[in-house]
C-alpha cells in the first residue's frame, strides 16, 4: 500500500537529486569539464564553423554554362552528356 510518507519521500528524492544535479551543473558551467553533449555540440559548431570558413577561403567555383537536356530537361554542364543518355546541343 503506497502511504503520503512513502510519496512525500519519492517527491524529496526527486527534487534532491534534481538540485544535486543543478548544483553540480552550475559548478561546472564555469569551468573546462564539460558534458558528452555539450563536448558532441561543441565540436559539432566548430567543424560547422571551419566549413563556413574554408568555404569562405575557397576560391569561387569557376563558371560552369548550364544547358538544358531536350530530352529529358536534366540541366548538364555544357560539353557533357546528360544521364539520360542524351547529348545536348553543344
Ligand atoms: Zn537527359
Amino acid at each position: 500500500m503506497i502511504s503520503l510518507a512513502k510519496i512525500l519521500f519519492t517527491l524529496a528524492a526527486v527534487f534532491g537529486v534534481w538540485s544535486l544535479f543543478s548544483l553540480i551543473r552550475k559548478g561546472l558551467s564555469g569551468g573546462t569539464r564539460l558534458s558528452a553533449a555539450q563536448r558532441a555540440a561543441e565540436a559539432a559548431r566548430r567543424a560547422t564553423e571551419a566549413r563556413m570558413a574554408g568555404r569562405e577561403a575557397a576560391p569561387p567555383p569557376a563558371e560552369v554554362e548550364l544547358v538544358r537536356c531536350t530530352r529529358c530537361g536534366t540541366f548538364v554542364p555544357r560539353g557533357q552528356s546528360c544521364p539520360c543518355g542524351h547529348q545536348p546541343e553543344r
